[in-house]
């Protein structure tokens, strides 16, 4: 499959803000960015922290869950390299520290997605090179 993919990937535009992110997806693991004076979490990555604009930040593994905050079923992608997707979850997810991310809902019944239902990453190796982050309902407490 990682050689088969051919749809549009997103790019960094700034790739030295976000290549810590993009390098820990391919370790399959989650990041944000947290700011060393205040210890918010936030995303997407910036040179400054958002709430008090301190430039000492630091990146820091997260849980990798969370829960729905929103989302569209999209039918009729705008974009034809997605057809064989369709139909899909796109997702608005908060995670459990706090940053919300936009993302997919996958391995999820379309019928059964609801708002502020358990998630879960999980990563999806798309080429050799990217990894995409993604989010699947979060397995039941044991
Ligand atoms: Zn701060």
């Amino acid at each position: 499959m990682a050689t088969e993919y051919r749809k549009p990937l997103p790019r960094p535009l700034s790739p030295s803000l976000t290549q810590p992110f993009w390098e820990a997806a391919k370790r399959h693991e989650l990041v944000m960015p947290r700011c060393k004076t205040c210890d918010h979490c936030f995303f997407y990555p910036r040179s400054e922290c958002p709430r008090c604009l301190s430039s000492d930040l630091e990146w820091v593994k997260v849980s990798g869950r969370g829960r729905l905050h929103t989302f569209t079923v999209v039918r009729q992608p705008a974009n034809p390299a997605f057809q064989d997707d369709a139909p899909y979850i796109y997702a608005v997810v908060q995670l459990d520290e706090g940053p919300r991310l936009v993302s997919n809902v996958v391995e999820c019944d379309i019928a059964a997605v609801r708002v502020d239902m358990p998630l879960q990453a999980v990563f999806a190796d798309v080429t050799p090179e990217w990894t995409l982050v993604k989010f699947k309902p979060a397995s039941p407490p044991p």
